[in-house]
């Protein structure tokens, strides 16, 4: 390996890109053998998706240490069960290596069901799995026969990909559970009423409370959500939803384009992050359904909010403007809207990056940025460090793992993941992003620490 005049791995330069100049970059592919990826493992990426299901058991089966990927670090809202912050293990070791760990996993589930009668249970397949081969689909029949109740096999060996892959077990451990669990009639049969599911939000902080409850002012009903504060029996009947709304693309377009080809649901796109976003995204949703009343109540709920959180964010942009930001977040269409929302508060983006984003995603995200930005897919420490001193980011948006990095450069942070405590979708979450990044940004901290 060498590096280049700019200090960055020769073969990681094809995945970098200054904004609006050069052609296309690299994405999409694998990381770099030690350019240390901050990807998550295929194991993660399914865990992140399924496990604010909040009624179900999730088992992961492999050693103890996979199992430290719980909701404590990995939060998202119930408005119900709280099933779903336990986490269980087999805690497979070298005994089981040799052996086999089919003992373990089947003691495990027959423990679950004769203690707790569960109606769902998910069975995290980790990378020593994959290695020793164990069997976990016979494990699933035994189980779902005996217990009469729903075992899925989420095949995810860390080794097998990156968080991407992840994603995609995770929405083949949906599609699997939807097909086999469909109220009668449901499958196949989509269309039903003016109604949709809420795909790609995690209600990490309230969000989909928030949506739900626009989408509810404009008459349209929320038939199921993936999977933020979501429950077995509405899983299942998500297959009767009219439209699949998709907000996190990079985790659910595969399933809204599975359960297109399956059930018949079409999808659209949404973002609610930032207030042009939601309005757009609520218009786009209206005018879907066709209904002269939907449309209606869509344009007055946006005639409500939208001056008023213009109003609100107005007070911010004295504290902020002019101000620079460096986004690296896991998708596309999150960095998108970033990007858009410190426009609308007169900051600028000088760095945006993603771990998952698509040619399409770069494309528009080079178009948004100013031509001496940068813009990164599977970025390491490394280049996020560099490039946010070259630039002078002052505050860096990113979740857990990029945390440290922004408090080791005396940058402000602001988490727009798993950890965040405020709502940032919507109206309120506009608002509340506003306030969050100011407060960070403005706080007197970083003049010590710069000292
Ligand atoms: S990489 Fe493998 S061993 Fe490590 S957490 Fe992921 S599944 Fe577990």
């Amino acid at each position: 390996m060498s590096l280049n005049k700019d200090g960055v791995l020769t073969e990681r330069e094809g995945f970098i890109k200054y904004g609006s100049c050069g052609g296309d970059m690299k994405c999409g592919g694998e990381s770099l053998a030690g350019a240390v990826s901050q990807r998550a493992c295929v194991y993660c990426g399914a865990r992140v998706v399924l496990n604010p299901i909040s009624d179900a058991y999730h088992i992961v089966h492999g050693p103890i240490g996979c199992a430290s990927y719980t909701w404590d670090i990995r939060g998202s809202l119930s408005s119900g069960s709280d099933l779903y912050r336990n986490s269980f293990s087999t805690d497979l070791s070298e005994k089981e290596v040799i052996f086999g760990g089919i003992k373990k996993l089947t003691a495990a589930v027959d423990e679950i069901c004769a203690n707790y009668s569960p109606k769902l249970i998910f069975i995290y397949s980790t990378c020593i799995v994959g290695v020793i081969g164990d069997d976990v689909e016979s494990v699933c029949r035994y189980a779902e026969s005996k217990y009469n109740t729903r075992v899925i096999n989420v095949k995810s060996p860390g080794f097998s990909g990156a968080k991407m892959q992840g994603y995609k077990a995770a929405c083949d451990a949906l599609m699997k559970l939807m097909e086999g669990s469909a109220p009668s009639g449901a499958a196949g049969k989509a269309g039903g009423g003016v109604s949709v599911n809420i795909l790609g939000d995690f209600n990490l902080a309230g969000e989909i409370w928030i949506i739900s409850n626009y989408l509810k002012e404009i008459g349209v009903e929320v038939i199921s959500k993936f999977t933020g504060d979501s429950k077995y029996e509405e899983i299942i009947k998500a297959p009767k939803a009219a439209l699949n709304i998709v907000q996190c693309a990079g985790s659910m377009t595969y399933l809204a384009k599975t359960m297109e080809d399956v059930f018949g649901v079409p999808y659209i796109k949404v973002s609610f992050f930032g207030v042009d976003d939601v309005c757009a995204s609520l218009l786009r949703i209206a005018q879907f359904f066709n209904n002269d009343e939907i449309l209606k109540k869509a344009k007055a709920l946006i005639l409500r909010m939208s001056p008023k959180t213009k109003a609100e964010l107005d007070k911010y942009i004295p504290l902020l403007r002019g101000r620079k930001a460096a986004i690296y977040v896991g998708g596309g269409f999150k960095a998108i809207s970033l990007i858009n929302q410190f426009k609308e508060l007169g900051m600028k983006t000088v760095l945006a990056g993603t771990q998952t984003g698509k040619k399409e995603d770069y494309e528009i995200i080079s178009s948004l940025v100013d031509s001496d930005a940068v813009v990164l897919d599977d970025a390491n420490p490394s280049e996020l460090e560099k490039f946010m001193i070259q630039k002078g980011a002052d505050i860096l948006v990113g979740g857990v793992k990029e945390r440290p990095l922004a408090y080791k450069l005396g940058v402000a942070f602001c988490d727009h993941n798993h950890e965040r405590k405020y709502a940032l979708a919507g109206f309120e979450g506009a608002v509340n992003f506003a306030k969050e990044i100011s407060e960070s940004l403005n706080s007197p901290v970083w003049k010590f620490l710069r000292q």
